[in-house]
């Protein structure tokens, strides 16, 4: 049977049909309405964040943060990294600002924070940093740089919903998180996401610039847009959030056996063990050095291929190595990004992933 790279959790049916029917006798199926209001109290408390705002996709959570957090301005520069989906640098590309790339670390491919300070000049507006497959980011020194130059920082979130640093949820750190709740990661409403943040000052901007900008019956503030997370997503919130623990548990077991089986293999190096962090197991990436393995990363993504089971080669090309960006910032380079992208394959990992599945994927990797 065909193995994909992911497969969206989902409630039992039941669950999902007691939650939505209050829907079926109010009517009331969009623009904050009382499942809604329900499911953000439940994720601020998951995430142990002060506040918490929801939107129709992790994407626009990002746009629209950029946007409240009034970083648009002529010429602006944010500093970001190369490895991450697309989506991060459209964000900032579509507010009207320029990405500018910082390589990255070669142990947990997080922006390579000792590299940011040579990359500020009087343009600089934000760091907007990733914290790629669940691995944080050096929340610390990025902190610090912020702080001495009067930088914003937004982090990208999308792959790190439940991850503590310290023991302290990673919504918690920068002046925003965004995280996404598409049906392919660790915690999904089917489409969904969210802007963390802590000060108060940015909730009802937030709260506005996802409903078009409307502050009252007579008068509209902001250039919004239509961002809103519905009554039918938020009730698939509520089912998924109470089974997030036992799915990561469940992905914690995948993740084990795959250390198991390819940890100190020759020429196959894994994600650096961050400390103090609990993870959330959201992927499995794996680097294939051919030179000591043997074979290529893109030899191993065939032969699974042929096996019916389909990693991902994730991420790659890096951002700057796209169509849309190649040309425009090719003066910019990333070494490091640029060597992990052809080399990283993101092996299959999901709750229901079966062990002897495990081993079949590692078997024909190490054969
Ligand atoms: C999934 C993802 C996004 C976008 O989130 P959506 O909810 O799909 O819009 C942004 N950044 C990263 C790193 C992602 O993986």
């Amino acid at each position: 049977m065909s193995i994909l790279v992911t497969r969206s959790s989902m409630p039992p049916i039941e669950d999902y049909v007691e939650e939505i029917k209050p829907i079926f006798e109010s009517h009331y199926l969009t623009n904050m309405g009382p499942i809604y209001k329900k499911f953000q109290k439940q994720l601020i408390r998951y995430l142990q964040v002060p506040e918490l705002s929801l939107f129709v996709n992790g994407h626009m959570a990002l746009e629209m943060a950029i946007q409240a957090l009034e970083l648009r301005k002529e010429g602006g520069e944010v500093i970001t990294t190369p490895f991450t989906f697309a989506s991060t640098t459209h964000a900032i590309v579509r507010n009207g600002l320029k990405p500018v790339f910082c390589d990255i670390r070669p142990d947990d491919y997080t922006i390579d924070a000792e590299k940011i300070e040579s990359l500020i000049t009087e343009k600089t507006v934000a760091i907007i940093p990733v914290h790629v497959y669940g691995n944080i980011c050096d929340v610390e020194t990025i902190a610090a740089i912020a702080e001495k130059y009067n930088l914003k920082v937004i982090y990208d979130a999308a792959h790190a919903f439940g991850v503590t640093y310290k023991g302290i949820g990673i919504g918690n750190f920068g002046d925003a998180s965004m995280f996404s709740f598409h049906a392919t990661k660790v915690f999904n409403t089917i489409e969904g996401g969210a802007v963390a943040f802590h000060d108060r000052k940015y909730r009802v901007p937030l709260h506005e610039l996802k409903n078009f900008g409307i502050h009252g019956p007579e008068d509209t503030l902001a250039v919004g847009g239509n961002a809103k997370m519905d009554e039918f997503r938020a009730a698939m919130g509520i089912c998924n959030l109470r089974r997030i623990d036992e799915c990561i548990e469940a992905r914690k077991k995948v993740y084990d056996r795959y250390v198991e089986r390819l940890d100190n293999v020759k020429g196959i190096c894994l994600s650096k063990h961050q400390e103090n962090v609990v993870a959330n197991y959201a992927y499995f990436p794996v680097l294939f050095e051919p030179a000591e393995f043997g074979k290529s990363r893109d030899i191993v993504f065939d032969e699974l291929e042929q096996a019916d089971i389909h990693a991902r080669k994730y991420f790659y090309p890096a951002i700057n190595e796209m169509s849309c960006y190649k040309e425009k910032y090719k003066d910019q380079t990333t070494p490091v990004a640029h060597k992990i992208a052809r080399k990283v394959l993101t092996l299959p990992m999901y709750e229901e992933l079966s062990l002897e599945d495990v081993d079949r994927i590692c078997d024909i990797i190490l054969n």
